[in-house]
């Protein structure tokens, strides 16, 4: 059952939608605010969010649509959770369709692409904290509080102030019973239906974790499961929206169909890690650790994003349990999200490669590659380092700050360096790895395009830089675009794999600190480049219209 709070939001949107797809201009359509408002929703490119479902049995495939049902009551949680009221936000809108529509993309009126700027006049600037604790609160009133009443600081409670105006945390399934109860509802129905025993107990065990969020038995069974052609994500997971203590989860929920022909083709690769381990292009002090065979990698389709995991830039891989007791008794999955890549690659990275890729070299520009080069993004992860050689402890405490941009770089030029392995080994065949590389220098522009700022950014840069300098490809000063040179990129990938592994195996901070200093900003030529894909209304990200209707055609 839907809330009225959700059931209104997409009412005024559904209205909002045939108000600007019939073309029908009055007012208040043709204000300047009303322009200003598209130009912001024109960042966003819409994508039917499709899948097949057709090799799931009957009963599976009611078990989709009850998972849909179970995770869209995360939306309104969500809403409460960012902003407050959904009904007071969207009389923001005052009337306009176009902003009404931005308030339901951003839950709120804050942009999410634009550093939580406010996009409605006078509103102000966003709380760290959202509307997970009292605006008037002070860090050393929370603090003080926080001492004697742990609860303040759990992953799911809100702080809320008492009839004498002290803290107390309210516990989501209190404060969310209606939602949890609703959502829980569906998942213990989709678990009766459920093909997969050990996927209907984990949706069993999920609907009990909404009643009392101890999610913790729920995770392990998630972790248990190996076969299920369907997969949830559902509950407070993620912490980002808490930008004042990174304590507070969020409400959001995925439901995913299990892409088995890749997720085979992965654990074929992740038998080679070893192999790729020992010719890793660095001195063998270097790759003396056996690579982690925690290669729980999988591909999906997402045929539902709600709550968080539909609020601004949408995300295209999963990395959980986030419960770090989990972790150490299970590890973690890493779940790949293909149709939802796929519409980033076509409404981004096309039309970007149109602009910047040398136009011969356009052709290499291709899912499979962008997919495998994701892909081994992540297997390569298990490659390399984790301990220093100099007593400095573990990479990830001797690096600091820097370790997470490293790890990530790491990770993105040793799965290229697997890539060329398996060519070069013929354990890869579709494709080319001219395809592999030419697609690797467009997603750099992907990433690097919303600035070096961020450490991730800064990263993303140094390889920018370093490719560069080592000539693995050239800009065209006339046509603005660039091309490849594959045997200096085939050397770069080498010598910035090794230099990275290096860094990582001495714990080198400086070493670190000094090489995002040199090479991590963002040249002034590619800044111009950059530019250029705004001024033609290249979206930066994607928004989705997805549900029954759209999966099943009704
Ligand atoms: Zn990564």
């Amino acid at each position: 059952m839907p809330t009225p709070t959700r059931s209104l939001f997409l009412l005024l949107t559904a209205s909002t939608l045939v108000a600007c797809g019939a073309g029908a201009i009055d007012n208040p359509e043709d204000s300047a605010e009303h322009q200003r408002m598209h130009a912001l929703l024109d960042q966003y490119a819409t994508v039917r969010l499709e899948a097949d479902v057709s090799h799931l049995s009957a009963n599976d495939q009611e078990v989709v649509r009850l998972l849909i049902q179970a995770v869209q009551p995360m939306e309104e949680v969500f809403w409460y959770q960012t902003y407050g009221d959904a009904n007071a936000a969207a009389e923001l809108a005052r009337g306009d369709p176009a902003t009404l529509e931005y308030l339901g993309v951003n839950f709120g009126p804050w942009d999410r692409l634009r550093g939580d700027e406010a996009f409605i006049e006078g509103i102000g600037a966003k709380p760290a904290g959202a509307n997970l604790y009292p605006r008037d609160m002070t860090p050393e009133e929370f603090d003080a509080a926080v001492a004697d009443n742990p609860e303040l600081g759990s992953l799911y409670t809100l702080v809320r102030r008492d009839e004498s105006g002290g803290l107390i945390a309210v516990p989501y399934h209190e404060q969310f019973a209606q939602a949890h109860a609703d959502a829980g509802a569906k998942l213990r129905e989709a678990s009766e239906l459920a093909s997969d025993p050990q996927f209907a107990n984990y949706l069993r065990l999920r609907a009990d974790a909404l009643e009392t969020d101890d999610y913790r038995a729920s995770d392990m069974a998630w972790m248990d499961m190996k076969d299920n052609p369907i997969d949830v994500v559902i509950g407070p997971i993620e912490t980002y929206e808490d930008q004042l203590y990174g304590y507070k989860a969020a409400h959001e929920g995925y439901v995913l169909i299990k892409d088995m022909a890749w997720s085979g083709r992965l654990s074929r690769f992740a038998a080679l890690l070893p192999s790729l381990q020992r010719g890793l292009p660095v001195d063998a002090r270097y790759k003396a650790e056996t690579p982690g065979t925690d290669s729980d990698l999988n591909a999906y389709d997402v045929v539902y994003y709600a709550g968080d995991a539909n609020a601004g830039a949408k995300t295209i891989a999963i990395n959980l349990p986030n419960d770090e007791q989990v972790q150490l008794a299970k590890g973690t999955r890493r779940l790949q999200l293909k149709n939802a890549m796929q519409a980033k690659f076509d409404e981004i990275m096309v039309p970007l490669a149109e602009q910047l890729i040398a136009e011969d070299q356009r052709d290499h520009v291709t899912f499979d590659a962008f997919f495998g080069n994701t892909m081994f993004h992540e297997v390569a992860h298990g490659l390399g380092i984790k301990n220093t050689l100099n007593d400095r402890g573990t990479v990830r405490t001797a690096l600091r700050e820097h370790a997470s941009p490293m790890e990530e770089g790491k990770a993105d030029v040793v799965g290229l360096y697997m890539v060329t392995q398996l060519f070069e080994r013929g354990e890869l065949t579709e494709g080319s790895i001219e395809d592999h590389y030419v697609t690797f220098l467009a997603g750099i522009f992907r990433s690097v395009r919303f600035g070096a700022s961020s450490a991730h950014g800064q990263a993303n840069m140094v390889r920018f830089n370093y490719f560069q300098e080592e000539g693995a490809f050239t800009r065209d000063a006339a046509s603005g675009t660039y091309r490849v040179d594959f045997e200096a990129m085939r050397a770069a990938v080498d010598g910035l794999s090794e230099l990275i592994l290096t860094l990582q195996g001495d714990g080198n901070y400086e070493g670190v600190d000094e090489l995002m200093l040199e090479k991590g900003l963002v040249p002034p030529e590619l800044q111009g480049d950059l530019d250029r894909l705004d001024a033609l209304g290249i979206p930066r990200d994607i928004v989705f219209e997805q549900g029954i209707g759209v999966l099943f055609g009704r």
